[in-house]
């Protein structure tokens, strides 16, 4: 069999591994066990058979991702890591404290092709998906770093999370089973660009899972001219999707919206804003956008960002204006990653 990263496996796998290899039943608990606390070294799970031990790293990829950066933010603690997987590929995980607890953002892929313009992951170019064991992974070690249990997860890191839909399913599962890592389904979000057809496929699971949706404009011209996967779905279908989205879930969407200064920040588009959202019952979650070297975008100006909240929450609408957070470390999606790739490159 071809070689699969440890955690890629849910416990029916495990199961199913262990019968393969005649052994008990209870072995694949143990081992999953062990897996959901973060020990991935065969070596470290002290109740397995040295046979078993053996057959494990036989099998496995249990090396796949070491910590290549690790930066803790002076002004908020905010951590970052960048790791590097078994083929050499890099991503980034950001873990934030808030009152809650610590949440964490994780990647689903190595890079991205979205190509949205004011994004570092974009520029950085597309390596690969990342296995739902990957993403998991990220969960777990920087969870075991932090020496504290995980309180939220937001798949909104480098990747997007639909351009990847059965491994981002399949870590779903893992990170909800009770019997693995037992985080509530409403304690993780994903977030997407807006792929449509996998919206609705979303909207179908049975998970009370969170989603949020990147529109960062009011219009499709707007739109096209920031993201180019406008120019697949029109505003009409995205929204229409948040709609049945809705419906069938009985759940609010997130809108994520990113400032930027002279472009998408100005009174009239606040105004379209509310029109285009009205009736969709939503959150929307204010960024004063991060800049990076070689971005076309600047971050809007604190009057700007202010008078926009502002006309939005007059209008009716719930609106949160998003805390930079780790902004002395970089924790922008990508930014890390592009720069550990363009010193390699030079
Ligand atoms: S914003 Fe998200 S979807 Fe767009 S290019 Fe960056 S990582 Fe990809």
């Amino acid at each position: 069999m071809d070689k699969k990263f440890i955690l890629d496996l849910d416990l029916p796998a495990w199961e199913a591994y262990i019968k393969e290899k005649g052994q008990p039943k209870f072995r694949a608990v143990q081992i999953y066990s062990w897996l959901s606390k973060g020990v991935i070294d065969p070596e470290k799970m002290t109740n397995l058979s040295k046979e078993i031990k053996a057959g494990l790293k036989e099998d496995f990829i249990f090396e796949s991702m070491s910590i290549e950066k690790h930066l803790v933010s002076k002004l908020d603690g905010t951590q970052k890591f960048v790791f590097r997987l078994y083929d050499g590929h890099c991503i980034e995980t950001v873990l934030m404290r808030y009152k809650t607890g610590l949440s964490i953002c994780i990647s689903s892929q190595a890079g991205c092709k979205m190509g949205c313009r004011f994004c570092a992951s974009a520029h950085a170019g597309f390596g690969r998906s990342l296995t739902r064991g990957e993403m998991l992974g990220q969960v777990l070690l920087a969870g075991s770093y932090a020496g504290e249990r995980i309180h939220s997860v937001v798949v909104m890191g480098i990747g997007e999370p639909f351009d990847n839909y059965e491994e981002l399913l399949g870590f779903l599962n893992l990170a909800n089973d009770e019997k693995g890592l037992n985080l509530g389904a409403r304690h993780i979000t994903v977030s997407t660009c807006g792929l449509v057809p996998q919206m609705l496929q979303f909207s179908e699971i049975d998970m009370q899972v969170n989603l949020s949706v990147s529109l960062h404009a009011p219009n499709d011209t707007l739109r096209k001219s920031i993201m180019p996967i406008a120019n697949r779905y029109s505003m009409q279908e995205l929204l229409d999707a948040c709609r049945t989205y809705e419906q069938k879930t009985n759940r609010r969407i997130t809108f994520e919206y990113s400032l930027f200064d002279g472009v998408n920040d100005t009174p009239e588009c606040a105004r379209e804003l509310c029109r285009v959202l009205k009736g969709i019952h939503c959150h929307i979650n204010l960024i004063a956008a991060n800049e990076f070297d070689g971005s076309d975008f600047r971050r809007s100006k604190p009057q700007s960002v202010k008078a926009f909240q502002d006309l939005l929450t007059k209008n009716g609408m719930t609106v949160t204006l998003r805390r930079e957070m780790g902004s002395d470390i970089m924790a922008a999606c990508g930014q890390l990653r592009r720069g550990l790739q363009e010193k390699k490159e030079t």
